[in-house]
């Protein structure tokens, strides 16, 4: 994709167009179709740059509303202690302040009990305030 291969076959094109709205003298069947020829090159050059650009402009504004997406994502993730809550979107999180902090990875915590949180992908255990600690082991009596 180059924008400068499509505006010069235009201007090509443009061009012969001239030379032949200008020609001093009728051309003869032979030039003419040698210059119309040449017309259909540089406007198939010109249409195929067009698509090329139209192609790529598609998927510049695809990868624009990604970025955009992600930018908006990271300005609505705050810390609360242990963890990371997405405040601006659907899916509140919690997310691994350990893979936020050190990789922007937004890695979902899964409660191990409750108030237990684990990280499946860094292996790091968190407890928020609801956690109760480990329960006291049963002691079975007789
Ligand atoms: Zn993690």
């Amino acid at each position: 994709m180059d924008i400068s291969v499509y505006v010069a076959s235009l201007s090509a094109a443009t061009k012969i167009a001239k030379e032949l709205i200008n020609a001093d003298r009728a051309l003869d069947k032979a030039d003419l179709k040698l210059k119309l020829a040449d017309l259909m090159v540089e406007l198939a050059n010109a249409r195929t740059e067009a698509i090329e650009i139209q192609t790529e402009n598609a998927r510049l504004t695809r990868d624009l509303a990604e970025i955009q997406s992600r930018l908006s994502f990271q300005g609505s993730m705050r810390f609360k202690s242990p963890y990371y809550i997405n405040v601006g979107q659907g899916d509140r999180g919690p997310y691994c302040a350990n893979c936020w902090d050190a990789e922007q990875l937004a890695m979902h915590l899964i409660v191990r009990d409750p108030g237990e949180w684990l990280c499946r992908r860094c292996k790091q255990f968190v407890e928020d305030e609801d956690y109760k600690g480990p329960e006291a082991p049963q002691i079975r009596l007789g």
